[in-house]
């Protein structure tokens, strides 16, 4: 479920790298890996705190995620787009407004909510690393929704084959927590539609690696990487690269089943 290779250096390296090649999201890329480096700053304070697990219910666990939501409030205070530095600067100087966000956040989670949802990915990623599980957390369960945690998926990815795979090799990964699960090859992931004339995909030379994965019962749409094509992409991040894709798909009438951390 967490493969070794998905750590937040190897994102960090690949949104750097993409930001090196990719103008017309060049900003979007360099906020983006700020973003990343602070999420992995509070995943390391939350992993350093000593004689500490997570326990899964985020009441109980909020004086510890509390203590680190500064770093992601300096961060995108510092380097982000002007009405997300503005609310950052607001939520600095309201510690009370903060908890309420995350727990609303951990109570039905939208991605529209931006700060928690940046904030407790790392804090779920780690309690899914130390072997907890989280307690009264919103979040309908079906085979669409993250095993773990409940939450939607934000980009499907296709991997090497392997023999003794069931799933077609297509796997969802989690906009909450960032762990991957199987998902079947052809079907929406949203409304689970699987009649191959109500699926399209559609795929642009400019990201040979990257389809956008639509359905015309549902009207949703998530990207999909194959990393058969580009075995060293980083789904979570190539997904953010290929923004122009959300673009076109919004303009086909389609709408993200879950916007990424940069608002796409
Ligand atoms: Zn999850
Ligand atoms: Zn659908």
């Amino acid at each position: 479920m967490i493969p070794p290779s998905d750590s937040w250096d190897t994102r960090i390296r690949r949104a750097e790298e993409l930001a090196r090649e990719a103008d017309p999201t060049k900003e979007i890329l360099i906020f983006y890996t700020r973003l990343l480096q602070s999420q992995k700053d509070v995943y390391e304070f939350l992993r350093s705190r000593v004689g500490w697990l997570p326990s899964g219910s985020l009441v109980e666990d909020l004086p510890h995620v509390r203590e680190c939501t500064g770093i992601v409030l300096r961060t995108v205070e510092a380097n982000g787009p002007p009405p997300l530095a503005e609310q950052a600067r607001s939520l600095m100087s309201a510690p009370d407004a903060v908890d309420e966000m995350l727990l609303e956040y951990w109570n039905s989670p939208s991605d529209t909510q931006f700060f928690a949802k940046v904030i407790l990915q790392p804090y779920m990623r780690w309690l899914a690393e130390s072997g907890g599980h989280p307690f009264n957390k919103g979040g309908e369960k079906s085979e669409r929704r993250c095993p773990f945690c409940g939450g939607m998926p934000q980009v499907s990815f296709l991997k090497i084959q392997e023999a003794t795979s069931e799933s077609g090799n297509r796997d969802l990964v989690c906009a909450s927590c960032t762990i991957n699960w199987s998902f079947r090859r052809v079907a929406c992931a949203y409304c689970g539609e699987e009649q191959p004339t109500k699926l399209c995909y559609f795929h642009t030379p400019a990201y040979d690696h990257i389809r956008v994965e639509a359905c015309d019962t549902c009207k949703r749409y998530i990207k999909g990487v194959d990393l058969t094509r580009l075995g060293f992409a980083v789904p979570l991040v190539d997904e953010v690269a290929a923004a122009a894709l959300d673009v076109w798909s919004q303009e086909h009438g389609y709408t993200k089943i879950e916007l990424n951390l940069v608002g796409l």
